[in-house]
């Protein structure tokens, strides 16, 4: 008898939105639903807050660390966010979806256009990529969300809502979006589009299966 079920590439799914749109919350969420679904841990250069714990939030290293590895080519894209270095390696993405698993990366809009832009040359990125872009009800309701949550300055919080700003027009460049008006709407949203990518024909290693 064949098998069941055709072996698969991963999904490298990517989720952006700017600051206060809950997609941290939404993304946390999801992985506690799809425990099979792999984190990409980033590095950054930015001090880890309260309770982030290095290797498991991100990889808190110093910006010469960050500049070696940029050029040892080990990442996929960085990005300068809000001040600091943010850059997702290489290895915690390619390795994985080759061997049929998937992966998240919560990484912001300047990252995702590059990772686009490499797809369009790398065949593996190309059938694993898919894009989400979540974004707040309304910017009103994005800088409360920002105030109330208290935990940067105000000098964060008015470069955050700038570069919102910025950003909140980039949302038709993503293949789903997501309106976070609700969480617990969002979060099951967010899953039945990963379970949807999962079933993608585009990744399914066609010879064999069936006859
Ligand atoms: P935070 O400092 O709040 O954890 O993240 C700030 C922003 O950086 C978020 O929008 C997050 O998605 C983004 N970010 C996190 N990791 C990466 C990464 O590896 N690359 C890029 N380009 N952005 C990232």
């Amino acid at each position: 008898m064949k098998n069941v079920k055709p072996p698969r590439l991963g999904v490298a799914i990517i989720v952006s939105g700017p600051s206060g749109a809950g997609k941290s919350t939404v993304t946390e969420r999801l992985r506690a639903i799809q425990r099979g679904l792999d984190f990409s841990v980033s590095c950054t250069t930015r001090a880890p807050r309260e309770g982030e714990k290095h290797g498991e939030s991100y990889f808190f290293i110093s910006e010469r660390k960050f500049e070696k590895r940029i050029a040892a080519g080990e990442f996929l894209e960085y990005a300068r966010v809000h001040g600091n270095l943010y850059g997702t390696l290489a290895s915690e993405v390619t390795d994985r979806v080759r061997l049929g698993r998937d992966v998240l990366l919560d990484i912001d809009i300047q990252g995702a256009t590059q990772v686009r832009k490499r797809a369009e040359t790398d065949e593996l990125l190309q059938k694993c990529l898919e894009t989400v872009f979540i974004g707040p009800p309304s910017f009103s309701e994005l800088e409360r969300r920002l105030r109330t949550r208290a935990t940067e300055s105000e000098e964060v919080i008015r470069l955050r809502l700038e570069n919102a700003k910025k950003e909140l027009t980039k949302w038709s460049e993503y293949e789903y979006l997501i309106i976070n008006k609700d969480i617990d709407k969002a979060v099951a949203d967010l899953n039945a589009f990963f379970d949807i990518m999962r079933k993608k024909t585009k990744r399914l290693q066609h010879s064999g299966f069936f006859i």
